[in-house]
């Protein structure tokens, strides 16, 4: 599905003149790659660099004295500096559990909730429309421990189970709370956009296991960082084990890049995202009414605690409706446009959906919006 852009980039590396023909390239909002931040760092400068020492960080162990053996106090300190300085979720009486991103942590997580001795594979739901790495990364390696078993709101089994939370949620947008409430049910809340630039913050979660991720935050999605926030002490003990047995910790690295990079933000790094995910949600908005061939979801404002004004969700993704007459394929129909997208068909919707990332690069959001125009 890249080969657009990378045909593209490999042009670049190999020193000849790229394409100056931009109708030709394909643009790939397929991911959710937050290349848009790369602005702001360019600008922090001095402040978002590390150097590392050929003799630092060569043991598997970390100097922590927490229950995550390999985890960097360092990063330890900012994760709960940040959530502080956000008011987005309690930190005190949790565990801090770090991932190889928080991809990691959600298989951690299914690990550290399900048990040995049951008979049957505990199911594991989400609320359609639902992100789609959780069916491919709960069913990948046919674990007898949990299953994938679907849309959380026609689930019907009386046994144990456990719930994705996604929220403000990947594909659409919406805030979102637990839908199947019952008995034996455990949660797992992913909140990896519940930060200023997508989502007005009104008040501090205080979930079970909450799931954040580095990468949108602050954009560094390479360096593949996450953690859980985890009240009980037993789950995060599990999930630690999952980490230690699965890549025996995760990258000392990666660990102190991230320290050093969020202990360079502030209300900037939320600033310049709210500002530029406000201007790209105007003119996509703008777009989608000229063509009359789309829709896109509307969202309510809430107060924000951490802006002190009213502020509307900016979603990461445009759940991109396709309206136009004898259209069914909405990512076929946009592919042909020159526009990679991924069909809703992936999230539990239908195909006339379509995810769109809103966090690529200036160059191509306007490529994207310019297509979007001419595509009606
Ligand atoms: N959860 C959600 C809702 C996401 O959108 C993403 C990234 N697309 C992730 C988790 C995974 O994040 P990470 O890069 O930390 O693995």
């Amino acid at each position: 599905g890249v080969s657009g852009s990378n045909s593209h980039l490999l042009s670049e590396v190999e020193g000849k003149t790229p394409s100056t023909d931009t109708d030709s390239v394909v643009i790939n909002l397929d991911h959710g790659d937050p290349t848009m931040f790369e602005p702001f760092w360019r600008a922090t400068g001095e402040r978002g660099i590390v150097v590392v020492p050929g003799w630092q960080t060569m043991s598997y162990f970390s100097r922590a004295d927490g229950l995550c053996w390999f985890m960097e106090p360092k990063l330890a300190g900012e994760i709960i500096r940040l959530h502080r300085l956000v008011g987005n979720a309690r930190t005190e009486g949790r565990h801090i559990v770090v991932g190889t991103g928080s991809t990691q942590l959600f298989q951690a997580a299914l690990y550290a909730l399900s048990s040995p001795d049951a008979l049957e594979p505990v199911s594991v739901v989400s609320a359609a429309p639902f992100y789609s790495s959780y069916p491919a990364v709960t069913d990948f390696l046919r674990s007898g421990l949990y299953r994938w078993a679907g849309d959380a709101r026609s689930f019907n089994g009386d046994g144990p189970y456990i719930e994705l939370v996604c929220s403000p949620n990947n594909p659409d947008g919406f805030v979102m709370e637990a839908v199947v409430n019952k008995e034996e049910g455990k949660t797992i809340h992913d909140l990896a956009y519940y930060w200023p630039q997508y989502a007005p913050i009104t008040g501090a979660s205080s979930h079970d296991i909450m799931l954040f991720t580095f990468s949108k935050i602050t954009g560094h999605a390479g360096t593949r960082i996450g953690w859980a926030l985890v009240k009980d002490r037993d789950v995060a003990e599990k999930m630690t084990k999952f980490i230690e047995l699965n890549t025996i910790g995760v990258s000392k690295d990666s660990q102190l890049r991230a320290a050093r990079i969020l202990g360079a933000v502030s209300d900037g790094i939320f600033d310049f995202g709210r500002r530029l995910m406000a201007e790209r949600w105007d003119r996509l908005r703008e777009a989608v009414r000229i063509t009359g061939s789309f829709s896109v979801p509307e969202y309510p404002s809430a107060d924000c605690n951490f802006t002190g004004e009213s502020t509307p969700l900016l979603p990461a993704f445009a759940w991109l409706r396709c309206e136009k007459e004898g259209v069914e394929d909405c990512r076929g129909f946009l592919r042909s446009r020159g526009i990679l997208t991924r069909s809703g068909k992936l999230f539990g919707s239908g195909p006339d959906y379509v995810r769109v990332s809103m966090l690529d690069r200036d160059d191509n959001f306007n490529l994207f919006i310019q297509r979007l125009l001419s595509a009606a």
